[in-house]
Parts: structure tokens; C-alpha cells; sequence
């Protein structure tokens, strides 16, 4: 992303960023936590177990050193929402409540297609709502809303709508281009046109956090009419795996509850649990658990105790444990699934099924024990199952805890057990490291840290007349103090708008150096070491230098000059001996 290109004032970035709050922004996508001179938190670029994101609050910059993604409000904001430039510009000027100039229509850059496919479905569920309120057409629909117990606050809430039966009327009620609608996934193209690609279904909007439409999910109204559920096919802000249904009301919960179906949600929403997320329909993936981890510490899974149930938990089991997240289970009565319990037995009897959780781990021992109460061999391959789940566990307390677990379960001497569980020891999965890049350690560590102070204006005035560009030698370096120095007055500036300067591929050092901590105890010290460090590297560099052009005067026979560099380099080597 660059800003040079963006056709907006200069001026009205710096107000726009003036107004902005990097850390209450960010803190509206994942959990922040002040430590040292930054917040930090767990990275939304890549997936990871310990938080390496951070957030320098006073000169609003954030880095992840992990992942090396860096920058300012507007770097974020276009990354996470994966919008262009002047669309970010947009979004942030009506956060910060700063008028932006109508621009002309020549100067109107084309929104990003996310964009409008995002209007479209604002458009579309407005649509689907209306139809549902208002159109002859939706009578069961509403009827089967009522039987199932959702209240009118409830379809206002989660607009829910209704997809009309025929072919052709969203491309009727929709003012909108057809590519785009095609796009959108809410028309299809088949052998005579395009069709709707919902008909005669219950429509749930599936929203982000950020309360964006991403796409629909459709409850068939006719039971002929297969697939019972459908949900929107991908588009480029649609993908399958990564949404999950309420989550946008469930922000900032502690711990959610993880249901399956959009009724189940819907009913718990309705009941008065805000932490309740659906997947859609499918099973939990590692996207769905980042997004989950952004904000919550916890996960309760609600689990039919049948087999499903118990598949669907031993399959979901590793994610938890490889995630190093909490994940309880509380099996429900047989053949009831959320959305039938609470509305037969009530909010208190569900408030009290959510205390019965159990460790997911817990979980999976108990049901494989209770299956698998045969024969020796049976058991044998259960516990091999179970071991390879115990393996990826980092904690050698919590291993032994579940070593435990499955001797009680199984009948089996824990002493037994734990032979077998060394003996099969193999590699466990979290300890094929991923090589991470971290804050560019390859690079010398005292000019890493004055650039670092220079950047986030930390320096003592009187001690920058002491450094000098040269002093600084490595390419990347040299790169980003030239943003500070002003070669033709011969002086260190601090620009008001730094991030607009920083060019793309300077941007992730430069990030890296602007959330860097540097040790406050002493930094006095600290900062007199580096600048006596570069002093010295910079004096071997002329020794070296003067060394060369002596040889080479000598070889010539051109005795003045000779004479001048023997001049020159005593006074180098006098000096660097007085450095100590
Ligand atoms: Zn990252």
C-alpha cells in the first residue's frame, strides 16, 4: 500500500491519524494487553500460541514478530479488512468523525470489489428481511419462525429474512448489475439464465465482528427441496471454514459457546446468552479458533453424547490442545441439540448444563474407555489413539494428568501405561518448530537500538549530535535513518508523519524498531555503550581505509600524501585507543 499515489491531501491523512487511536482500533478485532511500553496480543496475520503483536501507544505503530506485518492505523485497518488504501482512508475519516471531500467523479478511485460485494448484501438482507415481514409469500415462513419460538425482536435483531420461491426475483428486486449479484453469490448461471441462487429458504445474514455481511446461510422451508441448510457458495469475502454466526454479538466474551446450527444460536442468543457462536454447519477449523482466540480464553463445545457427538469432539481434540486453548465439552440429554434444550427446559437448566463442562481431553478418554470395553486389543489401539493426543500436550504436569486420566478410565496400572506411553515416544507435533523471524536479530544490535529510540523520539537531544548516518552500516538501516537526517543542513528532524514516508519494503524493519522495548533501567548507559560501539566500529572502518590509501601512496612514491595518511592514521588509532 502506498500513500503517495492516494489522491487525498496530506493534511487530511495527518487529521484523520491525529484522530485515531491505534490501540482502541486494534482493540476492536483482538484482546489487547499493556505490557512494558506496549500492548500486546495474539497476531490476526498468522495463526500463533504466545502474543508477538504489538502496539506502540504513543507512536501508534503496531508489529507482529512473527509474521513481520507492520505499520500505522492505516496499514492495519487495509490489512485486516483487506481493503485499498483510499477505501481504509474512508473507513478510519468516518470512525474519526472527519469530513472527507466529495470526491469528483474523475478522482473517484473504484471501490474494492469486497467493498460492493459487502453493499450488495447489506442490500440484499435488507431485501430478504423485508420479504419476510411484509410478502404473502413468507406466511410459513413466519409461521414455522413462531413455532420454533423466535420472537419478532429476535428476526429484527439477526434480520432475519426470506428468500422468495421463484427463479428471477432477487435479479427483479435488486437494482444491481448482474456480475455483481453473480459474485455475491446470490445468483446462479444455468442453462436458460441466471437464477436466484436461494429460493423459498429462511435467511440468516452471517455477519464479521465488524458487523460486515459476509454471506448467507438458508433454512430450506420445503423438506423436497434438499440441502436443508445452503449457505452462500465462496466469494472473495466468503469462505467456508472461516465465519462463525454470532460472533459479532459474542465479541469480547471470556469464554463462547460453540454450537453447530444457526437455530441453536439463535435460540441461545435469544434466551440471553450473548457468548454463543455457530459454525454453519461444519466442523471447527484452525481459522474458526483464530478468530475465536482473538478475544476469548475459553471454548465451550456443546456435544450430542452419541457417536457423532463423540467423533465430532475426538476430530476438533487436537486443534484445542495443538492451540494450547481451553476447550470444554458438556454433552447434552440424547437426541437434543441446543436449540430443542432450551426451549423445553429453560435458561436455568442450560446455565446449569454449562457448569457440567468437561476437559475435551476428559471428554474423549471417558467415551473411548466406555466404547471400547472389550477386549485387551481393543483397548490397546483406544489408548494408542489417545496417547498420540497426550503427545502434542507441551506441559509434562498436564501429560501426566491425562496419563492418569486414562489408566482410571481404562482399568489399566498407571506404571504400565506410562512404559508403554515412553516407549512409543516419537516426535510430537508441536515440537517441529516453525522457524520465525524475530525483530530482524541478524541485524548489529546497537544500531538496532539508537535507531530505534530515534524513531520513537526517545533520544536525548544532546546525545544525537553525536551520531552520524555513517555511522549506521547496514543497508536496511541506512534505509530508514534517512528518513531523519537532513543531509543539506547536516541534522537528525523528526517528521510529523512518518508512516506516510516509510516506503512498502522498509515498512516491516521499521515497525519492528518502532515497537522495540528498550530496556528503561539504565538506558542512559545503554545509549552511551551503542554510541561508544558505533564510534569505534566507525574509527576501525577509517583505520582500515587510510591503511589501504597509504599502501597505495607508498607504491606510487607520492611521499606528501604518504606522509599526511601516516598523520591521518595515527590519529585514528590514538583516538580509538582513548575510547578504550
Ligand atoms: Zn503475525
Amino acid at each position: 500500500m502506498s500513500y503517495s499515489d492516494s489522491f487525498f491531501e496530506s493534511s487530511l491523512i495527518e487529521t484523520i491519524r491525529t484522530q485515531t487511536d491505534l490501540v482502541a482500533l486494534v482493540s476492536e478485532y483482538l484482546s489487547l494487553k499493556k505490557a512494558g511500553q506496549n500492548f500486546v496480543g495474539l497476531c490476526p496475520f498468522h495463526t500463533e500460541k504466545s502474543p508477538s503483536f504489538a502496539v506502540n501507544p504513543v507512536k501508534q505503530f503496531f508489529h507482529c514478530f512473527g509474521c513481520s506485518v507492520g505499520g500505522d492505523a492505516f496499514h492495519f485497518v487495509s490489512k485486516i479488512e483487506q481493503i485499498s488504501f483510499p477505501e481504509t482512508v474512508r473507513r478510519l475519516a468516518h470512525k474519526a468523525g472527519v469530513p472527507i471531500p466529495t470526491p469528483t467523479e474523475a478522482s473517484h478511485p473504484v471501490d474494492t470489489e469486497s467493498e460492493a460485494i459487502y453493499q450488495i448484501n447489506e442490500a440484499a438482507a435488507e431485501r430478504f428481511h423485508r420479504n419476510l415481514v411484509e410478502r404473502p409469500e413468507a406466511q410459513l415462513a413466519r409461521k414455522y419462525l413462531e413455532e420454533r419460538g423466535i420472537s419478532k425482536e429476535t428476526i429484527k435483531g439477526f434480520l432475519i429474512g426470506f428468500a422468495m420461491p421463484g427463479r428471477g426475483e432477487m435479479i427483479a428486486q435488486m437494482k444491481t448489475a448482474t456480475p455483481l449479484l453473480e459474485k455475491a453469490s446470490l445468483i446462479k448461471k444455468g442453462g436458460n439464465g441466471y437464477y436466484d441462487y436461494f429460493r423459498n429458504r429462511i435467511i440468516f445474514p452471517i455477519r464479521t465482528v465488524q458487523e460486515k455481511i459476509v454471506g448467507f446461510g438458508g433454512r430450506a422451508l420445503d423438506e423436497t427441496a434438499p440441502p436443508k441448510y445452503l449457505n452462500s457458495s465462496e466469494t472473495p469475502v466468503f469462505t467456508k471454514g472461516k465465519h462463525l454466526f454470532g460472533l459479532n454479538l459474542a465479541r469480547g466474551k471470556k469464554t463462547l459457546v460453540v454450537v453447530e446450527g444457526y437455530f441453536d444460536a439463535i435460540s441461545l442468543h435469544q434466551a440471553g446468552f450473548s457468548n454463543v457462536v455457530a459454525t454453519l454447519g461444519t466442523a471447527m477449523t484452525q481459522d474458526h479458533l483464530r478468530l475465536i482466540r482473538r478475544f476469548s480464553e475459553k471454548v465451550t463445545l456443546l456435544f450430542d453424547p452419541d457417536r457423532a457427538g463423540v467423533e465430532a469432539a475426538v476430530h476438533v481434540a487436537p486443534l484445542f490442545i495443538e492451540n494450547e486453548m481451553t476447550a470444554e465439552v458438556v454433552s447434552l440429554p440424547k437426541g437434543q441439540d441446543p436449540d430443542l434444550f432450551i426451549r423445553k427446559q429453560g435458561k436455568d437448566a442450560f446455565l446449569a448444563k454449562l457448569e457440567t463442562g468437561e476437559l475435551i481431553l476428559s471428554f474423549v478418554i471417558r467415551q473411548a474407555a466406555l466404547s471400547s470395553s472389550g477386549s485387551i486389543a481393543e483397548k490397546t489401539k483406544a489408548i494408542s489413539g489417545i496417547f498420540s493426543f497426550v503427545r502434542k500436550i507441551p506441559n509434562q504436569m498436564e501429560r501426566g494428568y491425562y496419563l492418569k486420566a486414562i489408566s482410571d478410565a481404562f482399568g489399566i496400572e498407571e506404571k504400565d501405561l506410562r512404559t508403554d506411553f515412553e516407549k512409543e515416544k516419537i516426535l510430537p507435533v508441536g515440537a517441529v518448530m516453525v522457524s520465525v523471524t524475530t525483530a530482524k536479530n541478524y541485524l548489529p544490535e546497537d544500531e538496532k537500538t539508537l535507531l530505534a529510540l530515534l524513531i520513537q523520539d526517545q533520544m536525548d537531544c544532546t546525545l544525537l549530535s553525536l551520531i552520524f548516518p555513517d555511522d549506521f552500516t547496514t543497508p536496511e538501516i541506512k534505509n530508514i535513518v534517512h528518513y531523519f537526517w537532513d543531509a543539506e543542513r547536516q541534522f537528525w528532524f523528526f517528521p510529523e508523519s512518518l508512516a506516510g514516508r516509510v516506503s512498502d519494503s522498509d515498512q516491516s524493519l521499521f515497525s519492528a524498531l518502532a515497537v522495540l522495548e528498550i530496556a528503561s533501567e539504565n538506558r542512559g548507559a545503554l545509549v552511551a555503550d551503542c554510541i561508544k560501539s558505533l564510534h569505534k566500529k566507525r574509527l576501525k572502518r577509517e583505520i582500515t581505509k587510510t591503511q589501504t590509501q597509504l599502501k597505495s601512496a607508498e607504491r606510487e612514491g607520492d611521499r606528501v600524501l604518504a606522509e599526511s595518511l601516516q598523520h591521518t592514521f595515527f590519529n585514528f588509532k590514538k583516538e580509538l585507543s582513548q575510547i578504550g
